[in-house]
């Protein structure tokens, strides 16, 4: 096998080799077809039975109602933080957004753009180290969504519940978290999520609505943004990002190997578990999140000296432990250990920081 290294980015982020391998062997040949499968027209049945086999996997790893529609679209989860609220709420109606970090405060600048959206609760004042409990939060009586980012990929902030919104949809950004453990999908009116993380390339963005909020779109709603457009043509007004939707798929083939979410969950939660608990214990490294809203997909962590970041980096990255730089808005380093990253990738990464901790003092 050709040479991997771990790969701790927060995203584009490492793909189960399996996959890539599998990726490989059919490239120039797809399925005895003499072409690759980017070279397929989206319009053959060929595709169409890609796309169908896709979504009938991710509908059974997540459990998916059959009462909601699942999107397979362009654009990232960015262009969602606009389609979301052209599409739920009217001009001026009030969206209420839960803040929890940097990229919930992305999706309501967005938001505030198409309708009156607004912070119900606020990580700030615990200085975005936990999320604000239920019981603080200030919803509006009626509220267009109520928005959440269940995981702060560059805080390491996640939500270990799924709040109560009643009649008002729950709408989620779930891009760094979706398929890490099983998800109640009925407790959602949308969940979004940009694929690079947890379900494949980037180029595809995968959106779960509930049927009845597909005809609520503002007027001036741009065609290809429209859900109800989405979902009535499959996924396909336009031509869709077929490399990326086929690579999903393998994703969720690999996913449904490896014993499903359920599967996923224990070793994840183990990993993260055993990640934070030699933060926890070592006197050079610190995660300053609050216990239990700690993300099992990216934590984030500072050594003891700030000046020892660059030769960390240049050391890990001898090691072949790759990216572990921490964003550039907060610093220090973190380690995103996604689905791809097995134990053994976490394992070396704590022997890594351990010897590293030991050499500098
Ligand atoms: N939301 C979250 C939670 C993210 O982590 C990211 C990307 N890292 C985005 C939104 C933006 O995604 P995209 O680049 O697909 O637009």
């Amino acid at each position: 096998m050709s040479h991997r290294v771990d790969n701790f980015c927060s995203g584009p982020a490492a793909l189960p080799t399996a996959v890539l391998e599998k990726a490989q062997a059919e490239l120039l040949d797809w399925q005895g077809m003499g072409v690759s499968v980017m070279e397929l027209s989206h319009r053959s049945q060929e595709f169409q039975a890609v796309c169908d086999t896709a979504e009938k996997n991710l509908r059974d790893l997540l459990g998916i109602p059959v009462n909601y529609r699942v999107l397979f679209l362009q654009g990232g989860a960015t262009l969602q933080f606009s389609a979301i609220p052209l599409n739920l709420a009217s001009a001026g109606q009030v969206a209420d957004y839960i803040d929890t970090g940097i990229w919930s405060r992305k999706a309501l600048a967005e938001g505030k753009r198409y309708c009156a959206a607004r912070v119900a609760a606020s990580a700030d004042a615990s200085g975005y180290t936990s999320v604000p409990p239920e019981s603080q939060w200030q919803l509006s009586d009626k509220a267009a969504y109520v928005h959440i980012t269940p995981n702060e990929t560059i805080g390491g902030v996640e939500f270990d519940w799924i709040p109560e919104t009643g009649d008002v949809p729950l709408v989620a950004d779930l891009s760094s978290t979706i398929l890490s453990r099983p998800l109640d999908v009925s407790r959602f009116g949308l969940i979004y999520a940009g694929a690079q993380k947890n379900i494949g390339p980037s180029g595809l963005t995968v959106v779960i609505v509930r049927e009845d909020l597909l005809d609520r779109a503002q007027g001036v709603t741009p065609t290809l943004l429209s859900y109800r457009t989405q979902a009535d043509n499959g996924s396909m007004y336009n031509t869709p990002p077929t490399l990326a939707i086929y690579l999903a798929g393998l994703v969720f083939e690999w996913l449904r190997e490896q014993g499903g979410l359920s599967a996923m969950a224990e070793i994840n939660r183990r990993k993260a578990a055993r990640l934070y608990a030699y933060i926890d214990e070592s006197d050079f490294y610190n995660n300053p999140i609050e216990v239990s809203s700690r993300s099992w997909m990216n934590i984030p962590f500072t050594l003891a000296d700030d000046q020892l970041n660059g030769r960390f980096l240049n050391e890990a990255e001898e090691s072949g432990l790759l990216n572990l730089q921490g964003h550039r808005s907060v610093g220090g380093m973190r380690a995103s250990i996604y689905n791809a990253i097995s134990e053994d990738a976490v394992g070396r990464l704590i022997g890594f920081m351990d010897e590293f901790a030991r050499q500098v003092r």
